[in-house]
């Protein structure tokens, strides 16, 4: 027998969930067909949700023998939702996967004929069109993925997503990385291991609204930059080099000057100039280290990636108290 963990991070999708569980027993019935030695595991991760999502979780659990969740005590970001789930599933093969639907579960046929005879250890689709996406979006992201390749050593796959289906070697490899500054594209290039990409076009989400802004969007994407590439603090020195190679030249050009034609009555523009790109350039650079250091900061507190307030096994016990 071999177990199948799926892992789901939902952060208020009380209009989805439904939708999403009815499509996925489908799919798992449609798979126990043809692959007998299958078992199932459905763990959602309830990311601190406002709305009914932990209400319809809590009513799954007790009706499907299959669901499991855990409940977070806040919001800690889809990041944690995944780290929780990979942390948690007892599955022999895992998949990630989002609650809208965007991550259609018909393709997990497909990705266990893949992984199951250990002939690649993780299968993920590749979206090949941004369709249903704004312009600026799909223009800063291409952008962004342009700019990372080129200044980390660890390849990002511009189009990959979060919908992975590992097996439990792979998982053991994430769970091995334990920062707290956690950019999951990076981490599963990271670790490694032999990817199949299966490419599609991209789905829009079935119901509810993303909780995705392009501020979030962005913040998320320099994060992923601070996380895997060291490159910008080589910036910062290759700047100040220039910098400083400028203000030597100006520097003789100024004594050139004023030894040939005299002192100059108005010096003040040239200084203000000065002034300006220095300032600038180390404020920049002061920036960038900065980041570095805040980053550094948060990884040595050692916090916890996330906190469980309730799980399916929790709500069992607190339930039963109330009825002795
Ligand atoms: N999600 C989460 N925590 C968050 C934000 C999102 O667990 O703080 C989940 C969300 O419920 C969904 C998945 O992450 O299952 C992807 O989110 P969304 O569809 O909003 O992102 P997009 O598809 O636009 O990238
Ligand atoms: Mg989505």
């Amino acid at each position: 027998m071999k177990k199948l963990s799926i892992i789901v991070p939902c952060y208020n999708e009380e209009e989805v969930l439904p939708l999403f569980y009815a499509e996925i027993t489908r799919v798992m019935d449609e798979m126990k067909r043809t692959y007998a030695e299958l078992t199932f595991e459905l763990l959602f991760i309830d990311d601190g949700s406002r709305d009914k999502t932990l209400t319809q979780l809590r009513e799954l659990a007790t009706k499907d023998q299959r669901v499991r969740y855990i409940s977070f005590s806040r919001n800690f970001g889809k990041e944690a939702g995944m780290f929780a789930g990979l942390e948690n599933a007892t599955g022999d093969f895992v998949v990630v996967m989002d609650a809208d639907l965007q991550h259609p579960p018909s393709f997990l046929p497909e990705m266990y004929s893949y992984v199951r005879d250990g002939e690649y250890d993780c299968a993920t689709t590749r979206r090949v069109s941004r369709k249903g996406e704004s312009k600026v979006r799909s223009w800063f992201a291409r952008k962004f993925y342009r700019i990372m390749n080129k200044i980390s050593q660890t390849e990002i796959v511009d189009g990959a997503q979060d919908f992975r289906f590992m097996s439990r070697q792979m998982v053991d490899a994430i769970l091995s990385m334990r920062e707290y500054n956690r950019f999951s594209k990076g981490i599963f290039s990271w670790v490694g291991f032999k990817t199949k990409y299966i490419e599609y076009e991209n789905v829009e989400r079935a119901a509810g609204t993303t909780a995705w802004s392009f501020w979030s969007l962005f913040r998320y994407s320099l994060e992923g930059i601070f996380a895997f590439s060291t490159a910008p603090l080589a910036i910062a020195s290759v700047l100040g080099l220039v910098s400083c190679v400028i203000a030597f030249l100006m520097m003789i050009w100024i004594i050139v000057k004023t030894l040939a034609f005299g002192e100059a009555v108005a010096g003040f523009p040239s200084i203000m100039c000065a002034i300006f790109l220095l300032g600038g350039l180390q404020l920049f650079c002061i920036g960038v280290l900065g980041q570095y250091l805040s980053k550094t900061y948060l990884e040595t507190k050692q916090r916890p990636i996330y906190i469980v307030r309730e799980t399916e096994q929790i709500y069992q016990e607190r339930k039963a108290e109330h009825q002795d």
